[in-house]
């Protein structure tokens, strides 16, 4: 296949299976009111139900649907990645498959995209559906993200967006291992602009981002794009062995000078407690970093695919 589709969709799909049918009839009605060139690529990511079973007779119905089945879990990021290698059109779209993200609103997206702009992203307006709990904590690390990075990442946004092909072919030739696309595509810059949606609840089935996904990507993010935790570390060794030289100079004269050599073991415990959380807090950022270095270096893939009904 030579001829570029109008627009790509890329969909990562993890224990999605009652989702599937109506996203897809959603998918279809939203992209055939502009367009009959398009191609639907579904990246099942190690589900555990039907999903896949649910994708394999899309497939079989429709010409223009195409699946990514990985061997094992490897998560929404290299999902997305996976899907981004794949694509072939003008355009491609990145959607959630649990319709938290509205289908209908790819029509926007793709009016914007026409109007000259290369990368245009959903922006959330409200976040129905999501615990008190999530809002919170991604409110706090995408302001101090905000704060330590030296680009922008837009705020009230998720991977729902659309990119033009140079874009994609941009973030395809990023190799990091540690994902982080809506920083990846922050980064790149390009003429970047948004449209504003009414984020959905989830309509069945469960997140599938749990507190420990959500802290990985959270850590990714930051190390991506940011040295400030080094330098923190740094800054926090400084300060600490300033402090602990003026108690040093301290505890010599009241020994030497006033004789008076306190008892304290209360004083002991507490500074050796601190030091001690301090050293391991610095010891886990530089961790990071250097896990990092090491995934990066090892070079393994970064999925692999059991079976899939497209050609690269
Ligand atoms: N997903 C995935 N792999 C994972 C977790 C999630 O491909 O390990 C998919 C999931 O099927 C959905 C999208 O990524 O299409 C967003 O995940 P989810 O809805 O669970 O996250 P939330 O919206 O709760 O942040
Ligand atoms: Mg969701």
């Amino acid at each position: 296949m030579n001829e570029l589709n109008d627009i790509s969709v890329v969909i990562p799909i993890y224990n999605e299976q009652n989702n599937i049918k109506e996203l897809y009839d959603r998918l279809i009605s939203s992209i055939s009111s502009f367009t009959n060139k398009f191609e639907l690529i579904f990246v099942n990511d190690g589900s555990r139900d039907n999903s896949f079973l649910e994708l394999f007779k899309l497939c079989e119905n429709d010409s223009r649907v195409f699946y990514i089945n990985f061997s094992r879990n490897f998560g929404h990021q290299v999902a997305v990645s996976a899907g981004l290698e794949y694509c072939r059109g003008k355009c491609t779209v990145i959607i959630d498959g649990d319709l938290q993200d509205p289908p209908e609103l790819i029509v926007q997206l793709y009016k914007k995209y026409q109007g000259g702009f290369d990368v245009v992203y959903a922006k959330r307006a409200n976040r129905a559906g999501e615990s008190f709990f999530k809002k919170m904590t991604s409110k706090f690390f995408y302001r101090i993200l905000e704060k330590i990075t030296s680009f922008n990442i837009p705020l009230d946004t998720g991977d729902f967006r659309l990119l033009d092909n140079k874009v994609v072919n941009a973030l395809n030739k990023m190799p990091e291992r540690n994902k982080y696309l809506r920083g990846q595509v922050a980064w790149l810059g390009f003429e970047q602009t948004y449209v504003l949606f009414e984020r959905q609840e989830r309509k069945h089935g469960e997140s599938g981002y749990s507190y420990g996904k959500m802290f990985r990507l959270a850590i990714d993010a930051i190390t991506s794009f940011s040295d400030m935790p080094l330098s923190l570390v740094i800054r926090l060794g400084f300060m600490i062995s300033f402090i602990s030289f003026l108690v040093i100079i301290y505890t010599l004269f009241a020994h030497f000078v006033l004789k008076d050599t306190v008892t304290g073991w209360s004083s002991l415990i507490i500074s050796s407690m601190f030091i001690g959380g301090i050293q391991l807090f610095s010891i886990g950022i530089i961790g990071e970093y250097i896990s990092r270095i090491n995934r990066n270096v090892q070079d393994r893939p970064l999925y692999i695919i059991e079976k899939t009904n497209l050609k690269k």
